[in-house]
């Protein structure tokens, strides 16, 4: 394969520091190549550079063996570059096949704009890339996975060679990951060369042909993906190895709350640990480790083979999760769509649900108290919604997940069981969680999370436990500090 673009010796700095020192870099006509670095290695910066966002301070670039200097965003993009920004740039006022022709409304005869065109390429695009929205749609309304699509349609239609996805993943849920992952296969297959950039490395395996590593501005490898292993591509990004083999023990210094001891079904294997008090727990490892199947069975929602549950000291069995909801175990579910949440009830009959029994004497329903409850969670987890008795349906991802937190408030629960508690959910909203979760554990409940996010998990939690096929593989009592081998551990087991 011929390289269709090359970057050689790029070095750039800002005050104060070296974002890339001469880094090398280059594209073969149809491959999809991952750019992968912690944050601040310089992944962004380098495509700004190759975008025209930024100029180079020294280095050259060639395309099709010519060599280019671009100065602007334009001269970039008249070369077929494309680039899809960490922060999307649509313009949201906008429509979606408004944001696609942006600049270069398909005009008819005298200037003006040919409106039902721009609709119909635009749905044409759309179809290409199995997309079903109507284009006509207010980008506004359209959730994270549309809107990158709409990027994506907007690069196509550029007739651009190159498209360049920053982080394309960072927001959307993992049904829309699946999805843009086809879309990569389909663009890949028609000519398209792709840069894919991201952290998690489980995404670069699904759909990378070669991988370069940055690290601190410098280039470290480049290789194909086949041939090289996960630790082996995290020991690139770190810088480090590390020593493996300690013993697991999953003491908490609080006082205990859960324990569980032995908890082994298909997908978890001798699973034990316990929660303190007030505690926040971290269940980290790579999609499929157990981390969901460990909360389902905590919860009842699946059974498991063997082993033992206390709360508080005592023993129980908790065969389904209305036994689970009576002791105080709430959970927060992934997929709240499908299961943590009922789209067409109102989010007052949502959050009030399992507590129906504390609102009533007899069959006599204390409507009045219940709305009280109510507004003070709303007012406590400033969940926007116009009022109590607006469908789940119509709330934002970050509002609903807030009902579903609201409803187990209500209920007083003692334990909360996050599942990836902010995926797809917009950045103000993840941090509105984040405040939430430690506000519940300052009170004194407990909450564990499955999540992986790495920087979620050292934000939020005390503790981390790492699963790696069905198994609690190894225990971290400083999640800040211990960040580079809770990554390294997560995904070599
Ligand atoms: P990455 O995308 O790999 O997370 P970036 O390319 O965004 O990393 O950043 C590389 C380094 O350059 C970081 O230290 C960052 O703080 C710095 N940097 C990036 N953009 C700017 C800017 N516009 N002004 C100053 N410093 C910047
Ligand atoms: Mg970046």
């Amino acid at each position: 394969m011929s390289n269709i673009l090359e970057m050689k010796n790029v070095s750039k700095s800002f005050p104060g520091v070296k974002a890339l020192q001469n880094v090398n870099f280059s594209l073969e006509k149809g491959e999809v190549h991952c750019l992968i670095g912690a944050n601040g290695a310089g992944k962004s910066t380098l495509m700004k550079i190759l975008a025209g966002v930024y100029n180079k301070d020294e280095g050259e670039i060639l395309l099709d063996g010519e060599s280019v200097t671009f100065k602007t965003p334009s001269d970039s993009m008249a070369l077929g570059i494309s680039i899809i920004h960490q922060e999307l740039s649509l313009i949201e006022e906008l429509s979606l096949a408004e944001n696609i022709f942006l600049g270069d409304y398909l005009k008819s005869k005298g200037g003006f704009i040919n409106w039902k065109k721009v609709n119909e390429e635009a749905k044409k695009i759309f179809s290409l890339l199995g997309v079903s929205a109507s284009p006509n749609m207010h980008t506004s309304e359209a959730s994270m996975g549309l809107k990158q699509m709409t990027e994506i349609a907007k690069a196509i239609k550029s007739e651009c060679k190159i498209i360049v996805m920053d982080e394309p993943s960072t927001a959307l849920s993992s049904d829309e990951v699946l999805k843009l992952y086809d879309v990569i296969k389909l663009l890949k297959s028609q000519g398209y060369t792709i840069v894919y950039i991201s952290h998690k490395l489980d995404e670069l395996y699904a759909v990378g042909d070669r991988v370069t590593v940055l690290r601190n501005g410098k280039w470290v490898i480049t290789d194909c993906l086949k041939n090289i292993k996960q630790p082996e591509l995290i020991h690139h990004i770190t810088g480090r190895s590390i020593e493996k083999g300690e013993k697991v023990h999953t003491a908490s210094t609080r006082e205990e709350l859960l324990r569980v001891e032995g908890f082994t079904n298909e997908k978890i294997k001798n699973v034990s640990f316990a929660v303190g008090k007030g505690e926040i727990l971290g269940l980290y490892g790579l999609v499929g480790s157990g981390r969901t199947e460990l909360l389902r069975a905590i919860y009842g929602a699946d059974s498991i083979q063997s082993g033992k549950l206390y709360m508080n000291g005592e023993k129980k069995s908790i065969l389904t999760p209305c036994h689970a909801v009576d002791l105080g175990i709430g959970l927060v579910p992934e997929n709240r769509k499908t299961e943590g949440a009922n789209l067409g009830l109102s989010i007052l009959e949502n959050a009030i649900l399992p507590s129906l029994n504390s609102f009533s004497k007899g069959s006599f329903v204390n409507r009045k108290n219940m709305k009280i409850a109510m507004q003070n969670e709303i007012r406590r987890l400033n969940i926007k919604a116009s009022s109590m008795d607006v469908p789940m349906g119509n709330l934002s991802g970050g509002n609903q997940q807030k009902v579903i937190i609201a409803k187990w408030l209500i209920h007083k629960s003692k334990l909360l069981l996050f599942d990836e508690p902010t995926q797809g959910i917009d950045i103000g909203a993840k941090d509105e969680i984040y405040s939430i979760m430690k506000e519940i554990s300052g009170q004194g409940s407990s909450i564990i999370m499955a999540t992986s996010e790495i920087e979620e998990l050292i934000t939020v939690c005390d503790r981390v436990l790492i699963m790696f096929e069905g198994k609690v593989i190894k225990e971290f009592t400083r999640p800040v500090e211990d960040k580079n081998d809770i990554m390294n551990f997560a995904v070599s087991g």
